[in-house]
Formats: structure tokens, sequence, C-alpha cells
């Protein structure tokens, strides 16, 4: 009877840690689960940090929260800075952390699924002009008001972003992160006209900003489209992802 009584109080016990547990992890835990609706091809499977892709029509929609995988200075303070705080480690003498935090963004991106080049090249937005595959938004080659990134970069931290002021983080350059973890040549997102972006190198070439046409890609065989497909490339120098506009034709982002 004893006996009994302290294996229930035990399991009573395990519960109680383990819940406690759980709520803890979840509060400081910045992976997300990806729901993978049916039909859709497996390049978009590569976007990791998503909590739901799916086909909605001639569109595949992207959803995530927008919290980087990995560490970064600008977690400092938040609820996640127990495990993803890093103190500034990069090469820029220059660094200097802008006010900003990180903070959770609920995005949706609409993206073509059949992308296609359009008959007049829109400029992408400020703000995401598409996402990265650790559900990171990417944004352009400019600050507010169209400025260049001069001063912005000073403050892109060691894996290559920055979050602006309602705690977006977001890559306007290579994310170091991403092209140490799956190569200099891996597929690193998608911009909004569906046209995939790859890091900066190719078949073992650096890409430059000379090897690609206006709005900073070119057409080729890729590992992921044999057959060819027009994308983007990340470059060293600026525009660094895109130049004068989509290729395409975008679809939407809603936060
Ligand atoms: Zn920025
Ligand atoms: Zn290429």
């Amino acid at each position: 009877m004893k006996a009994k009584l302290f294996l229930a109080s035990s399991i009573a016990l395990l519960t109680i840690i383990i819940c406690a547990c759980k709520k803890n992890s979840s509060n400081t835990d910045t992976s997300t689960v990806t729901n993978i609706g049916a039909n859709v091809p497996d390049v978009y499977k590569k976007i990791y940090g998503a909590t739901d892709i799916y086909i909605e029509g001639d569109f595949v929609v992207i959803k995530a929260k927008n919290l980087p995988d990995h560490k970064s200075p600008y977690y400092q303070g938040t609820q996640w800075a127990s495990t993803k705080y890093e103190a500034y480690n990069g090469t820029n003498p220059n660094w200097q952390q802008n006010p900003n935090t990180i903070a959770e963004n609920d995005a949706t991106y609409k993206i073509p699924l059949h992308p296609a080049v359009a008959a007049s090249h829109a400029s992408t937005p400020l703000g995401a002009m598409g996402v990265a595959i650790n559900g990171i938004a990417i944004f352009n080659q400019y600050a507010a008001m169209r400025a260049p990134l001069t001063n912005e970069i000073n403050g892109f931290d060691q894996y290559g972003g920055h979050p602006q002021l309602s705690g977006v983080y977001h890559y306007h350059a290579e994310p170091f992160y991403l092209t140490s973890t799956k190569g200099k040549d891996a597929l690193i997102g998608f911009l909004l006209d569906g046209f995939p972006v790859y890091g900066p190198t190719e078949n073992s070439k650096t890409i430059t900003n000379a090897d690609l046409d206006v709005y900073h890609g070119h057409t080729t065989a890729t590992a992921d489209y044999p057959n060819g497909i027009y994308h983007y490339h990340i470059t060293s120098a600026d525009p660094y992802i895109n130049g004068n506009g989509f290729y395409g034709t975008p679809g939407t982002i809603s936060q």
C-alpha cells in the first residue's frame, strides 16, 4: 500500500516536473515545426523555419514566426536570451548595436507556384521582399527613405542580420549562418515573385554583380531545378540580393 502511494506520488511529481520543463522550453525555444500541406514540391520543404507551407491555387503559402534559429546580440533582454543571446563576435571594427531587440512577428508569404518573368518589373518594397529558408525576412538594399545601407551595415550582427524598430529581424545581405550550415552555393530562400535566391558561389566560382542582370539574377540549372530557372544570387557588394526590382510578378506578404 505504501509502495503504491509512493509510486503514485512519484508519478505525480514527475508529471509536474515534465510539465514545468515543457512550459519553460516553449517560452525560450525559437525552433519551429513545419506543417507541410499536400502537393508541396520538395524545393519548398527546404524552408525549415516555417510553421506552415501549403499550396493555395497557384501560390505557395509560407507562414513563419520570424525568430532567427541562430544566436544574436539582438536577443539580449528577450525571453529567448538564455539560449539565444550571443555578444557580437564578428569582424566589423565599426560594429554598433542598434537599439532594437528581436520580437516574434507572424508573417504570411504568398508566392507564385509557377514564377514567370513580368512585363514590367515592380520595385521591391521596404520591409520583406522575400523569405529565407530559416523563416527570416529578406529585405532589399535600402534603409528607410531608400537611403543606402551605409550606416545600417554597422548594425548587422555576426550572422548578417538585425531587427528593425518593431523587432522584425531581417537580412539585407548574406545570412552567414545559412551559408555556413548549408553551403555557399545553397538555396537561401525565395523572393516574393517566387524565384529562388542562391548563395554567393556557383560551381565553385564566386558570383559578382558583373555575372548578373540588373535584377541581380540569371538563368542556369541549379541543384533544385536541373532544367534551369531564373534565380537571384547573393553577392558581397551592393545591391547584395536584388537589383532594380522583381524579375517576376510578386506575390504578397502580410504581417
Ligand atoms: Zn535593416
Ligand atoms: Zn546562378
